[in-house]
């Protein structure tokens, strides 16, 4: 599933369905713009939860991460709750939604559900240690143990978290770390401010096993860079990532109007054109080419293309037309 059959949201399905053989997503992309389902992305989530618990392989939340911060956090609209059915990557796509009463879906069901427990995969322990998987703000409280911990963090605004340990009498306990898949050079540990003395190994746990006491900070910072994934079956066809962040182009809202994002089904992107330019740039070296708007928290901007494009992370274009894949040459 995680590599045959997902898009680079970690989403999967094109009209409930998959349209082609496997490793043909490329092929798939145009057959249709009622892209990754929701459903799907959501009980991909609970099965790869599930899974992890077997083995506590690292990897299953590389792509628990990239599912939930690009398919899942942009589906819900953050003015009135309503959530979606299909996520659409189709070039020049644009969110829709279900509503109240007239149009409810599947999705907008285990929507309800998933935005009710976004915080059930931070943590996870075995007899000894916690195992830290994502960074987001939160409080553990392992009460058998007696022991709390907070994480403080703006993360992915910053590429940084701090955890704080609260025990009323010093604890001996392991800590694993997950470092991602996706960190960029200069990956760090400090305990209490000092270097921890190990090189963090992409893709795996970092872990620090000691006697804790009352206020000790950890602070991780995993880096992040720039760099593109294609398709499996069309190597020019490729998408931007940041991090764990897929990366989308803004392309206004021009056009929209309130019925047309109105689900259950994904936009008509055949009824309402629009041309995306493809990009004249190596999918190497983006830093060439692709540069950080100053000020602007995710915010990138091409430079050197015959339409420069502003992009920002999937989630973070609720209501104007985004691109997902590029034509990079
Ligand atoms: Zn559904």
């Amino acid at each position: 599933m995680t590599t045959a059959r997902a898009y680079v949201t970690g989403g999967t399905s094109n009209g409930e369905a998959w349209l082609v053989e496997p490793r043909r997503l490329g092929a798939e992309l145009k057959l249709s713009s009622d892209t990754t389902e929701c459903c799907c992305a959501y009980n991909m989530l609970k099965l790869t939860r599930h899974l992890y618990r077997w083995t506590a392989d690292p990897r299953y939340f590389d792509y628990y991460e990239r599912t939930l911060y690009n398919h899942r956090l942009g589906a819900i609209n953050l003015q009135n709750g309503h959530t979606q059915y299909y996520l659409s990557i189709v070039p020049a796509a644009w969110r829709t939604f279900g509503t109240e009463d007239l149009s409810f879906w599947c999705c907008n069901g285990t929507g309800v559900e998933d935005f009710s427990k976004l915080n059930n995969s931070i943590y996870f322990h075995d007899a000894e240690g916690i195992y830290v998987n994502l960074f987001i703000p939160s409080e553990l409280d392992w009460k058998e143990k007696g022991i709390r911990l907070r994480q403080e963090t703006v993360f992915p605004d910053s590429p940084q978290t701090i955890l704080v340990i609260e025990t009323p009498a010093p604890a001996h306990m392991p800590f694993h770390i997950r470092i991602p898949r996706w960190v960029g050079a200069n990956a760090s540990l400090r305990v209490n401010g000092e270097l921890f003395p190990v090189i963090p190994t992409p893709g795996s746990y970092l872990s620090v096993s000691r006697t804790w006491k009352q206020g000790d900070r950890v602070q991780v910072d995993v880096p992040m860079y720039l760099y593109t994934e294609s398709m499996p079956d069309e190597s020019t066809t490729r998408a931007l990532l940041y991090g764990p962040l897929v990366l989308a182009g803004k392309f206004g809202s021009d056009g929209l109007n309130e019925l047309m994002i109105v689900g259950p089904l994904g936009p008509d992107v055949k009824k309402h054109p629009l041309m995306v330019p493809p990009l004249q740039a190596s999918s190497k070296n983006l830093d060439s080419w692709l540069k950080p708007i100053p000020g602007e928290s995710l915010t990138f901007r091409t430079t050197g293309q015959e339409r420069d494009v502003t992009l920002v992370p999937l989630d973070r274009v609720p209501e104007e037309r985004y691109s997902v894949y590029w034509t990079v040459t």
